[in-house]
């Protein structure tokens, strides 16, 4: 089917009031339901709230399927704190896409993004302004990923409020710089903001796992004021983004191409590696590199991968993250993040 929104310009919808039906919808159903992107203001007890963001990335329903399940316990009740819900790219979760061909990704479009000037991006602006007025307490921005990954939290500063936050949702953090445009940058400028990683799509018990996060911060009536303890919490520096040139190709079940990965490549995540760990192969005749750019504050010095003898090896310590054997996720974003371990 030929979607009629696919060129069309997205135009922020606001809601005083939860819309009818919104709780049976299904994330393929927002487009007809909601007519776009959309802001959701719920009252509460507190009147400064919680900011939720779901579905920046269409296809990433465990954000949706979470506030649904808490806003169905509240229903008929006043909550313990104002919520604002923005709902992103429903177009691209009509079709169960990441994002639609032709579209930016959403989460790459917010105030400090390399493209001011697009329309999405003029839009998630006006989110920002809208947040503001309204002084939020806490803003959380719901994802998932496509590898084996632990739930953790992303963050821009290492503050108390924003580690409390984190540590929330999990016992993992990771600090990060880039990419740019990223929701969880454009609202540390408010409140304190977490980015979250859900692990995969569809998994109950990751929709479970973060209704009960959205429950405690909707709970939540101040920060500590004492730090975090470091036992508490781990915290990652992203360093690296590792992409595959758009020229290589790849596979990950040993078929011909410039990049044959392992093809367990997503349980190295969230490991200590060690230099010398084997990624996969070259091609004999291939002369492509994998791209490494910075992730961090530092620019990069030196090389992270060795390809002696068409082997794709690691030259230094590092942690990686979000690495995926799912091709559309490599091309559409990144192969993995590298990251290193920082104290807190
Ligand atoms: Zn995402």
């Amino acid at each position: 089917m030929n979607g009629i929104s696919e060129n069309a310009m997205p135009t922020l919808k606001t809601f005083e009031a939860l819309p009818a039906g919104l709780l049976e919808a299904d994330a393929t159903a927002l487009e007809a339901l909601l007519g776009g992107p959309s802001l959701i203001h719920l009252p509460g007890r507190r009147p400064e709230p919680l900011f939720l963001t779901v579905l920046l990335h269409g296809n990433e329903t465990t954000g949706f399927e979470a506030v649904k399940a808490v806003l169905r316990r509240w229903q008929g009740r006043e909550l313990p704190r104002a919520l604002s819900l923005f709902i992103g790219n429903v177009a691209a979760a009509r079709a169960g896409l990441r994002r639609l061909p032709g579209q930016p990704d959403y989460n790459r479009v917010w105030p400090g993004t390399e493209t001011p000037g697009l329309p999405e991006a003029m839009l998630m602006a006006g989110v920002v302004e809208h947040m503001k007025r309204r002084r939020p307490f806490a803003s959380i921005d719901i994802h998932n990923n496509t590898g084996i990954n632990p739930h953790y939290a992303c963050l821009v500063r290492l503050e108390p409020s924003f580690l409390h936050l984190a540590r929330l949702f999990s016992r993992i953090a990771v600090k990060f710089e880039r990419p740019l445009g990223v929701q969880a940058t454009a609202l540390a400028g408010l409140c304190p903001a977490v980015t979250v990683e859900c692990g995969k799509i569809g998994i109950q018990s990751g929709v479970a796992h973060t209704a009960e996060f959205i429950e405690a911060a909707l709970h939540l009536d101040h920060y500590p004021q004492h730090a975090v303890a470091a036992r508490d919490l781990e915290v990652l520096q992203t360093v690296a983004i590792v992409k595959v040139p758009p020229e290589a190709s790849f596979s990950f079940d040993g078929s011909a191409a410039d990049f044959r990965f392992r093809g367990d490549l997503d349980h190295l995540n969230f490991r200590e590696m060690q230099p010398g760990a084997a990624f996969g192969h070259l091609a004999a005749a291939s002369a492509a590199r994998l791209l490494v750019v910075p992730g961090g504050p530092m620019p990069l010095q030196g090389d992270y991968f060795a390809y002696a003898d068409g082997e794709i090896r690691l030259t230094r310590p590092v942690v990686p993250a979000m690495l995926t054997t799912d091709p559309l996720a490599v091309r559409n974003d990144c192969l993995c993040y590298l990251m290193e371990r920082i104290g807190i």
